[in-house]
């Protein structure tokens, strides 16, 4: 299957490639037909069926397109085996035969082995490598720059809690030393991905983007925009950082009114809630602490 091999490499080397999902439909969808030449040799009907299935399953419509990354992701969350999709328990027709290599289990192998043998992660030893880096550098920044959001993803990191340690995954507690040293240390509010997220798994040091999976994107960008709506402050505006954080815990007493949109209603797969519908329990707390920030 040459295109398949094709797509799979053109995928690893661009895991936010767009993809659209067409398929040979008879309704008001059929603007996006792809025609016939993809179909494989069970016939019309049985492809028709698989098509439609697998874009039910994954809760979309024929003619949608999301980058490469979030559609694998969903497959794999909502599509777990090619039984019933690929091939039938009971074949009622020679119409409903279905593929041969349904049942063979190479599917549910690939399953199996999850996201990373589709797009392999970022390497351990570079990630680890730019963590004591940028990690370092945060620590001795006499300014910092930081995406809205993150002000009050540093309040969900420290939780209330008495004492906090680095973790790998990003540099959210180096952040909040950088400020309890120097509660005026100037923050300055950017667009996209920050200081914070160098070392993250799902920072894709190539485009700087972040390519956390179920769009974590989209709505990393509509939670800086409600921060910067609620402070009244835009991209670019520095603030000493005790300021900045009076405002935050001033107009913005909870995670719902951020991460979960004001109503707790997740109103798609792409729109979910971070925090939970009422809220990340350890954003009060850490507001009640001022977030360590002394005076
Ligand atoms: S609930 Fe919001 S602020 Fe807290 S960790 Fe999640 S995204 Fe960040
Ligand atoms: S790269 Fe994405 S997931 Fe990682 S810290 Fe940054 S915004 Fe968060």
């Amino acid at each position: 299957m040459p295109n398949l091999t094709n797509l799979l490499r053109k995928v690893r080397r661009n895991p936010i490639l767009p993809l659209r999902l067409r398929c040979n439909v008879d309704s008001i969808y059929a603007y996006q037909n792809p025609g016939r030449a993809e179909d494989t040799p069970e016939g019309e009907l049985f492809n028709d069926k698989r098509d439609l299935d697998i874009v039910q399953k994954l809760g979309l419509v024929p003619g949608d397109t999301r980058p490469a990354i979030d559609l694998f992701d969903r497959l794999l969350e909502k599509v777990p085996t090619a039984k019933g999709v690929c091939g039938y328990e009971t074949v009622t027709s020679e119409t409903w035969q279905g593929c041969a290599r349904a049942c063979g289990g190479n599917y549910e192998k690939g399953h199996a082995l999850g996201l990373k043998a589709i797009i392999p992660p970022r390497d351990s030893g570079e990630k680890a490598r730019v963590k004591g880096a940028s990690a370092a550098e945060v620590l001795a920044a006499g300014s910092l720059r930081i995406r809205p959001h993150h002000l009050m993803c540093m309040t969900c990191f420290h939780g209330g809690k008495e004492t906090l340690a680095p973790i790998q995954e990003d540099n959210l507690f180096e952040a909040i030393e950088a400020i309890r040293k120097n509660p005026d240390i100037p923050v300055t509010l950017i667009p996209g991905c920050c200081m914070i997220c160098t070392p993250c798994s799902l920072f894709n040091p190539k485009t700087g983007l972040c390519i956390g999976g179920k769009s974590m994107g989209l709505r990393d960008q509509k939670k800086d925009l409600d921060v910067l709506q609620k402070l009244g402050l835009k991209y670019g505006d520095t603030l000493p950082a005790r300021q900045l954080y009076e405002r935050l815990y001033a107009r913005i007493p909870s995670t719902r009114d951020v991460c979960a949109y004001g109503d707790g209603e997740v109103r798609g797969y792409e729109w979910r809630a971070c925090g939970g519908p009422e809220g990340n329990a350890g954003y009060p707390k850490a507001r009640a602490a001022k977030l360590g920030i002394r005076g």
